[in-house]
């Protein structure tokens, strides 16, 4: 299984430890494939910064290397606030490309999560199907902390 990564700009200096983490481990939005299923990232990007045109490009490259599916990493929902353009993202994407776009890569981070549900931040039917993947028990949240 071929995937790509899109991150949010927000966190573009960041090495992405986690997400290749829970990647090898098959944890949050990784949890979908088998274990035994090779798993290979065939990119890896920024959305180029809000409103996240690199959105409108990114996934024809990944494509182009095999991708199957490509992920939107945990970042853009847990970010302060989440990125608002998610599930426009998602349907672009899926409409565009005809490949599958899954919410989320790592487990979302305990100290995240604490902060988004005093905000009430998935406060809605929509955010609830989207962290969906990634909200994992407490004990794994806390891990990814
Ligand atoms: S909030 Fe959304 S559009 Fe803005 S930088 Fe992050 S992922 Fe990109």
């Amino acid at each position: 299984m071929k995937v790509g990564m899109i991150i949010c700009e927000r966190y573009k200096g960041c090495a992405g430890g986690k997400c290749f983490r829970s990647m090898r481990n098959r944890e949050g939005a990784f949890e979908r494939y088998k274990k035994d299923e090779e798993l290979i990232t065939v990119g890896y990007t920024s959305c180029g910064g809000c409103p996240g045109g690199n959105v409108e490009y990114a996934p024809e490259e990944m494509i182009r290397n095999g991708a199957e599916a490509i992920h939107l990493a945990t970042g853009l929902v847990v970010g302060y606030p989440p990125c608002p353009h998610t599930s426009y993202f998602k349907e672009y994407i899926e409409k565009k490309f005809g490949v599958e776009v899954v919410i989320g890569t790592h487990p979302i981070p305990q100290k995240y999560f604490i902060v988004h549900d005093k905000l009430g931040s998935w406060d809605t039917e929509e955010w609830q199907r989207m962290i969906r993947p990634t909200l994992c028990s407490e004990e794994l949240r806390k891990r990814y902390d």
